[in-house]
């Protein structure tokens, strides 16, 4: 709902100044400003083979592996499917396809066939790029819609090695691209259904890049010395935009791991004197709890990160122990919001230690307010609300999705981001619910909406509603609320199953509470709220 007119609106914004950010131009040409300073230092080297390419190498791939897609029919406007594990050709594909003007999709390529399937179709991706653990799921698939398979790790019947892609001579020149022009399409199903394509254009990543690191940044630098561990997925906005394009950008070199392994990480860290550590929570658990890393093994890491779910002052305060020399910077992020809407380096120098609890201060050059959810009018500082972002960084849409773009994004500008926290007297944001219904596992989104519209779709089930429940180990999980058919005896554990099969490991059921009815408002809205009371006081079942 928009404010009432005769509501002032209450703007906080960054405690640091705004800055120039040159947004009118490509994500590549921004990324790569740097190059006659970086141009022959390391850039992406694979952690587990011990490849490594310098900058100058990178460009050059990525002008490769351009012609090489434009080869397969990739143009202008066209979108591309990067199903991959992190790799390098991650970055070279994602980049190649940039300079064509296309944008690229991307996904976890543990997803089942099913997942693949939906977000291929939507997206309409006219390549797939991806490698054996995923090969066999979109073979079927891509030889029906006449899409090439590119495989970046072996020779597949039917598909087209990467490394033949890269043979192609470099592209010429880029294609004539708009900064308005979409370059990253991650799927999201954000406040509310079904995943969407999150349309983020050049204007949109440059300009989240530039808020994170570029200019006068006490907040959170990077510096051509650094060398970033790139372990979080880059098929997740928020290791695409704020480790390979930041870093990128800063002209650092970027470590890349496949897999989370605690003794390959320390391993790495040792030897690539990794500088910083963008980590998520459950990751920060493992480290904390794991006698076998010590401070010694991470005396090279000056910033850890952490994003994408909450933070406890308790874990902080364990795994300071393991970087005692390092600063802990938490970050609050949404893919559609470009993703990054706010962060700190706690523990850092003064004026830049935040709270405990607090994700930060709003990035710079942006807008943010908190609204009542009922009525929409602005409220004031130390009052929860809705957060809601304004800013050149935020997404253009969803991809054929006006509908849920405006209930998304108001005829103002704002992003309302479907998550509820205040402002403090010191400009620190604190989350303290979610009025959206998304589910986060580990931080990856689990979309109630997916798994209801899945459930019933099964012949015994009448009725179904998901919603998460707290989770030691994960934060969240998924359970099911289920009305059987007239007189079906189907169990739990059948229910995990049938679900297990069509879904990735952390969208699977955790829990089944067979019930009469499902709560719903008078136009069908499932009252989710009614439900997650009914966990909370320990009787699920109606
Ligand atoms: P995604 O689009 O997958 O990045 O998920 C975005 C959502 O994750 C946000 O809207 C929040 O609900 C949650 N989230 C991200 N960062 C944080 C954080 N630092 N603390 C609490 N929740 C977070």
């Amino acid at each position: 709902a928009a404010a009432p007119e005769e509501t002032p609106v209450v703007v906080f914004r960054s405690k640091l100044p705004d800055i120039e950010i040159n947004n009118n131009q490509t994500l590549q040409d921004y990324c790569f400003a740097k190059m006659d300073e970086v141009g022959s230092r390391p850039c992406i080297i694979d952690g587990q083979t011990g490849a490594s390419y310098t900058y100058a190498e990178v460009a050059a791939l990525s002008r490769r592996a351009a012609a090489g897609l434009q080869r397969m029919g990739v143009g202008k406007g066209d979108v591309v499917m990067n199903l991959l594990r992190n790799c390098p050709e991650f970055a070279f594909s994602f980049l190649g396809a940039a300079r064509l003007g296309a944008a690229t999709t991307t996904a976890n390529p543990f997803y089942t066939p099913h997942e693949i399937h939906s977000q291929a179709e939507a997206a309409g991706a006219k390549v797939i790029i991806t490698e054996a653990c995923a090969v066999e799921k979109v073979r079927e698939f891509a030889a029906g819609k006449g899409v090439p398979v590119v495989t970046v790790d072996g020779a597949f019947d039917g598909c087209v090695e990467f490394r033949e892609v890269i043979e192609a001579e470099e592209l010429d020149a880029d294609a004539d691209i708009h900064p308005d022009d979409v370059v990253a399409l991650p799927y999201s199903s954000g406040t509310t259904g079904l995943p969407k394509g999150v349309m983020l254009t050049h204007r949109s990543l440059i300009t989240s890049v530039a808020q994170q690191v570029d200019g006068e940044n006490p907040n959170l630098y990077f510096s051509k010395d650094d060398v970033l561990l790139c372990l979080l997925p880059l098929f997740h906005i928020y290791s695409l935009n704020s480790v390979l394009l930041a870093g990128l950008r800063a002209g650092s070199a970027m470590v890349i791991m496949r897999k989370f392994e605690l003794g390959a990480l320390v391993d790495l860290v040792r030897n690539h004197n990794i500088t910083i550590a963008p980590f998520v929570p459950p990751i920060v658990v493992d480290i904390a709890k794991s006698p076998k890393v010590t401070a010694d093994d991470l005396a090279s890491i000056r910033m850890v990160m952490s994003g994408a779910a909450p933070m406890g002052k308790e874990l902080q305060d364990s795994f300071m122990v393991k970087i005692p020399n390092a600063v802990l910077g938490q970050g609050y992020g949404m893919t559609e919001a470009g993703p990054v809407l706010a962060m700190c380096l706690a523990f850092a120098k003064e004026p830049f230690k935040v709270k405990s609890g607090s994700c930060g201060t709003v990035v710079r050059n942006a807008e943010l307010k908190i609204v009542d959810p009922d009525t929409g009018s602005s409220l004031l500082r130390n009052q929860p609300g809705e957060i809601c972002i304004r800013g050149e960084q935020i997404m253009k849409g969803y991809l054929n999705d006006t509908e849920a773009t405006k209930n998304t994004i108001d005829a103002d500008g704002w992003l309302h981001t479907g998550d509820i926290g205040f402002v403090d007297d010191d400009d620190e944001i604190f989350i303290v619910d979610r009025l959206k219904e998304i589910i986060k596992y580990k931080g990856f989104q689990v979309p109630p909406a997916e798994l209801e519209a899945l459930l019933i779709t099964h012949p015994e089930i009448k009725d179904a509603a998901v919603v998460s429940m707290k989770d030691d180990v994960a934060g969240e999980v998924p359970v099911a609320f289920i009305v059987r058919t007239e007189g079906s005896e189907i169990t739990e554990d059948e229910i995990k199953k049938f679900v297990a099969k069509e879904v990735v490991f952390y969208k699977r059921i955790n829990k089944v509470f067979f019930t009469d009815s499902i709560p719903k408002n008078p136009s069908g809205k499932i009252l989710r709220k009614d439900l997650r009371a009914r966990l909370a006081a320990g009787v699920p079942a109606a």
